[in-house]
């Protein structure tokens, strides 16, 4: 008799010790900064080397697209997926993009279009939420997505 309540009081000795180191680690890591994101309603910051979709750049100052319309990008993709259109304003020195998309279904991201571009105009973007079912979603207006309204 005295063995088996022996044996009892140890069971639940090992079990209470057993429930107090399990409720110890659920703490500590109830307790420690997350390592994962509340995706989709927080994403990532991709590193510098990250290649997205190609991208405008404006200029620092005036918020203008650099792009002078100078076709280099488009006359160098392999793939067809760049359309540029532009104009000069009456008295301007340089012209200015009116129509810049991207056919985002056909690139390849070879660069080639950054690299032919010699006025600091087209980077890779760091976007890489671009998950969708709709083949719209990737005919990509950059002046849009620079937030101007091109110059008519
Ligand atoms: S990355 Fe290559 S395929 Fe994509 S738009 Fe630029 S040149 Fe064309
Ligand atoms: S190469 Fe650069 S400047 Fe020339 S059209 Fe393309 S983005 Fe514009």
């Amino acid at each position: 008799m005295s063995t088996a309540l022996g044996k009892y009081l140890k069971e639940i000795l090992t079990g209470s010790w057993s429930l107090l180191v399990g409720m110890g680690i659920t703490l500590r890591q109830t307790l420690r900064r997350p390592v994962t994101l509340n995706y989709p309603y927080e994403s990532l910051q991709m590193t510098e080397r990250f290649r997205g979709h190609v991208d405008l750049i404006p200029n620092e100052e005036t918020g203008e697209p650099n792009c002078v319309v100078c076709m280099a990008c488009q006359k160098a993709c392999p793939s067809n997926c760049i359309q540029v259109e532009g104009v000069k304003p009456e008295g301007a020195k340089r012209r200015f993009p009116t129509l810049f998309l991207l056919d985002f279904t056909t690139c390849s991201l070879c660069g080639l279009c950054v690299e032919s571009c010699k006025f600091n105009a087209l980077k890779y973007s760091r976007e890489y939420n671009l998950a969708s079912l709709r083949k719209e979603d990737y005919q990509m207006d950059l002046l849009d997505r620079l937030g101007k309204e091109p110059l008519r």
